[in-house]
């Protein structure tokens, strides 16, 4: 391990990035920092600066980094048995899928729902689309999406995605999609009413993560299962982002204001990823019900690495941290206390802070989103300019309370600092 870690050679932050410059495709820009270390909340680049995690690697890092009961679990699990292909199954993977199945469907899930494994959002987001397009076949081709949306990056799930730069340049997408603007019920209504018979599924994000943190307004979920049921569509949630906990609930849709609650809304399909492995690769698709669960059959679908008992191991690991730690609840506090606080600074940047548990966006009052997040890096915070206006924090469950006071209290000044911009 010390050997091939050293085997990489030593270096600077400037060497590292030249080397990155010249060996890695330039598909995320130059990258902010090399890091080389992580333990809790914290991060450490090459040259040994420190960092406050307050981006948790987008949403993915819930038990902050080299969590010991996390590590312990993937070593462990490697060290009995890796990897088998999908002609075997494992303990491992068999008790993840029953427990996604109790945290999908806090009620029970009915009988006949079960779980496909696959390895990130976007292979989960492409599964889905593959069963929508056959739950529909010839005479249902259409899948309405929303504006903002953020599905992945694969043809069939860029198809989902609604941003014209991330899809221009690839020509035509296979998936007919409609997008129907964001939160608008009047919209959704209008598109049953007019192409009912032609949907095969609705996809939502309950909250959207990449749009800006944008919940869907209240009642708009409720609305959206009554029309897919009505008209033989599936809904399928995309929970990527804010699911696993992320909001302060298991799933974003079971918060009382998204679809939770009285009545609360069950999907057909729940697209799962990011935080489910703490950290390591894994995603899920969860079928609800037996029509949803048995439209891909033998053949129709599959992966080589999908469910494999390393990952499998990882995402039963952090689901028994967040339970064992009370971590929903320290979610939904720590979220509460940071967009209260920052809210209260009441600094001429900021116009307020949205969001839900541990997905938050500061909102400020003028398009400087990117250098904000450089003077915050400059002062050992990792955040993400997630629009021009708008940084995002999805810290790991796991920042402590005083981690989040510091945060707030160097804010203003970090601020201030950038404040030649004119507003
Ligand atoms: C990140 C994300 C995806 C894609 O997941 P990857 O693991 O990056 O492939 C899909 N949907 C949502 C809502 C996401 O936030």
């Amino acid at each position: 391990m010390t050997e091939i870690l050293t085997s990489t050679g030593a270096g600077s932050e400037m060497v590292w990035e030249a080397r990155y410059a010249g060996a890695l495709m330039n598909t995320f820009g130059p990258p902010q920092r090399v890091l080389v270390r992580g333990e809790g909340c914290y991060v450490w680049d090459a040259d040994g600066t420190r960092y406050l995690d307050l981006l948790g690697g987008i949403a993915v890092n819930t038990l902050g980094h080299a969590h010991p009961t996390l590590t312990g679990a993937i070593g462990a699990q490697l060290n009995t048995l890796g990897h088998i292909s999908n002609f075997f199954a494992s303990p491992t993977q068999i008790a993840l899928a029953e427990r996604l199945l109790e945290l999908v469907v806090p009620d029970g899930a009915p009988d006949g729902s079960r779980v496909f494994f696959t390895n990130s959002g976007t292979e989960a987001l492409e599964a889905a689309v593959k069963l929508a397009r056959k739950h529909g076949g010839a005479q249902r081709p259409r899948i309405l999406a929303l504006e903002g949306a953020f599905h992945g990056r694969s043809l069939g799930a860029l198809s989902l995605t609604h941003k014209a730069a991330y899809k221009d340049p690839f020509g035509q997408l296979p998936v007919d999609v409609a997008h129907l603007a964001f939160g608008d019920v009047a919209a959704l209504e209008r598109a049953f009413e007019e192409q009912g018979s032609a949907i095969a599924a609705l996809v939502l994000e309950p909250v959207q993560g990449e749009a800006g943190v944008r919940p869907l307004p209240p009642g708009y979920l409720r609305r959206a299962r009554e029309l897919t049921t009505e008209h033989g569509a599936l809904l399928i949630l995309d929970e990527v982002q804010s699911g696993m906990g992320r909001t302060g609930m298991w799933m974003a849709h079971h918060q009382p204001d998204v679809g939770g609650g009285v009545d609360a809304v069950v999907p057909d399909v729940v697209a799962l990823a990011k935080g489910l492995g703490g950290g390591f690769p894994i995603g899920a698709l969860v079928a609800i019900g037996d029509g949803p669960a048995t439209t891909l059959t033998p053949g129709t679908h599959g992966t080589t690495f999908g469910g494999n008992p390393v990952a499998a191991a990882a995402g039963l690991a952090t689901i028994h941290v967040i339970e064992r730690d009370g971590l929903l609840g320290a979610v939904t506090e720590r979220g509460q206390y940071l967009r209260s606080a920052i809210e209260a600074l009441g600094h001429p940047l900021v116009s307020g802070a949205r969001g839900l548990g541990l997905l938050i966006a500061i909102e400020l009052t003028a398009a400087i989103s990117a250098e904000v997040a450089t003077a915050l890096m400059a002062a050992g915070y990792i955040v993400n300019a997630v629009t021009p206006t708008a940084i995002r924090l999805a810290p790991p469950y796991i920042l402590s309370q005083a981690q989040a006071e510091a945060f707030v209290a160097d804010l203003p000044a970090i601020l201030d600092s950038t404040s030649e911009v004119p507003l």
